[in-house]
């Protein structure tokens, strides 16, 4: 507490002031002519009451007293106006003493108040700029010093529009003037992300919330700044690890489905090789059958396109690229995948059947994620039959509502309940060698087009998997 802290110096300074006051009544006495003089003894009193309280101020009142003894003597109690003037004085002195012991413990709670205050302005991670009607900062809280590089002392007094970049710089007053004018709130009380520009006149993202308040007749603003970049280069790195969790898996898959991949690619090469020999028999034969040895040459350069084809798809799906929306109609997306998705199937005793609706509106969407989807779909779902007699894959899209509806059904081993529980998690899985991260990323994709997708299970057992991607409609053109 202050004021048990300060003892000495509270009592001392009663003790100088009641000192001064004794000194000038003995400089005076002579013109008062045995007449109190308690008037000169108020000031010391009063001073005595304001600095230390209410005993500091009995104190004075003591010592001011005994001064009076001592000019006025046996004047003190033989004159009447003597003993009232003094016994006044001396009540005085308490009262003036209780009044100055609640105003300091006022003041003193105030500035406990202020302190309080300060800490917690300091501590918080706003930034924290309070400005009046005009735009002149009042004050600029530490962090704001550290965010903006500009001192309290700097910036007090300033136009907080130092603190913006052009064009906001200019027009930041006329949007104050408009705000008092019409009273229309453009960000006060709603928050928006805008741009600040440091005292080195870098700029940088910010959240700002404002906040007003009246005081008396004046209005003040009260901005919360968050320094966003932080938190967008942490989102960035966040997605940046996301794509490439994204590339990991299809490039896992692809390793997965290697040997049927490349007993697709030996098929057509066998082909061609059987093709060419053909031909060149057919060179050696006598008389040269043209039409024959074209048609031979002809089947042989299909199959080299069959293979290309796989190749080519296969290069696409591992490519590496950032990620780039494209208008795609959704049954040619989804045949695609299904190209690639089913290499080796057929082998496996795999009946497919696809069931695509034609000219369904189109869909903005990643291709090769969309069809990493479908292609993790499918092969889940031929794994999921690899132990039952009855191997039927339906797959298709349809029309529903808004939105394009693509399903993957197989008449597989079903869902394990303690599976389907989790069954979009990451990590989750009932295979061996699986990862269990294939469903968790393709739930992120759907999700991040703004979809959704769903499993339950099939009627005549099995499973089926539903997904959702939104048309691009008349709204999504005008975003
Ligand atoms: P992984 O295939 O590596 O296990 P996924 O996330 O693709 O990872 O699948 C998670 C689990 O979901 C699988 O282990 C399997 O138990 C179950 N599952 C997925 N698709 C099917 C399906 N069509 N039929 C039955 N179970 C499935």
């Amino acid at each position: 507490m202050i004021l048990q802290r300060q003892i000495w110096l509270r009592y001392g300074s009663a003790a100088v002031a009641a000192g001064l006051a004794f000194v000038l009544s003995f400089s005076l006495h002579r013109y008062f002519e045995g007449r109190t003089f308690a008037v000169i003894y108020v000031p010391a009193v009063t001073y005595a009451a304001f600095v230390g309280g209410r005993g500091p101020a009995i104190f004075a009142t003591f010592l001011c007293l005994c001064s009076s003894a001592f000019f006025l003597e046996e004047d003190l109690y033989t004159n009447p106006a003597n003993l009232i003037d003094v016994a006044f004085f001396a009540a005085l002195g308490p009262i003036l003493g209780v009044i100055g012991n609640r105003l300091l413990r006022e003041s003193e709670g105030a500035r406990n108040r202020q302190a309080q205050l300060q800490s917690i302005l300091d501590a918080v991670p706003e930034a924290i700029i309070v400005i009046d009607e005009r735009g002149i900062v009042n004050s600029f809280s530490v962090t704001a010093e550290r965010l903006f590089g500009w001192s309290a002392s700097e910036m007090i007094g300033k136009n907080v529009s130092v603190l913006m970049p052009a064009p906001y710089r200019q027009e930041h007053d006329g949007y104050l003037q408009r705000y008092r004018k019409t009273g229309e709130r453009r960000i006060i009380g709603i928050g928006r992300i805008v741009v600040g520009e440091r005292k080195d006149g870098s700029t940088f993202p910010m959240e700002l919330a404002v906040g007003e308040a009246k005081v008396g007749a004046d209005r003040l603003f009260t901005g919360f700044v968050r320094d966003l970049t932080e938190r967008r280069s942490q989102e960035r790195r966040m997605q940046e690890l996301q794509s490439e969790l994204v590339h990991v898996s299809r490039l896992t898959a692809m390793g997965e489905m290697a040997s049927s991949l490349a007993h697709e690619l030996n098929q057509p090469l066998s082909a061609i090789t059987s093709y060419l020999r053909g031909a060149s028999t057919l060179l050696n034969a006598e008389k040269a059958d043209k039409d024959r040895i074209r048609e031979v040459l002809d089947r042989s350069a299909d199959q080299a396109l069959r293979a290309g084809d796989v190749i080519k798809r296969l290069r696409e799906f591992v490519a590496k690229g950032e990620t780039e929306p494209t208008i795609e109609d959704p049954a040619t997306l989804l045949e695609e995948a299904a190209a690639l998705a089913l290499v080796g199937a057929r082998e496996q005793g795999v009946r497919v059947a696809l069931r695509c609706e034609r000219d369904l509106p189109d869909i903005i969407v990643d291709k090769v994620q969309i069809q990493q989807v479908a292609l993790n779909l499918i092969r889940n779902a031929i794994e999921a039959m690899e132990a039952t007699s009855r191997r039927e894959l339906t797959i298709g899209v349809s029309r529903r509502d808004d939105f394009a509806f693509f399903f993957v059904a197989d008449t597989g081993t079903g869902i394990s309940p303690e599976i389907a529980r989790q069954l979009f998690q990451p990590f989750v899985t009932s295979k061996a060698s699986g990862m269990g991260v294939g469903l968790s990323i393709c739930r992120t994709i759907i999700e991040a087009h703004g979809g959704r997708i769903t499993a339950h299970a099939n009627d005549g057992g099995g499973t089926v998997f539903e997904f959702t991607l939104p048309f691009t409609g008349p709204e999504a053109d005008h975003e």
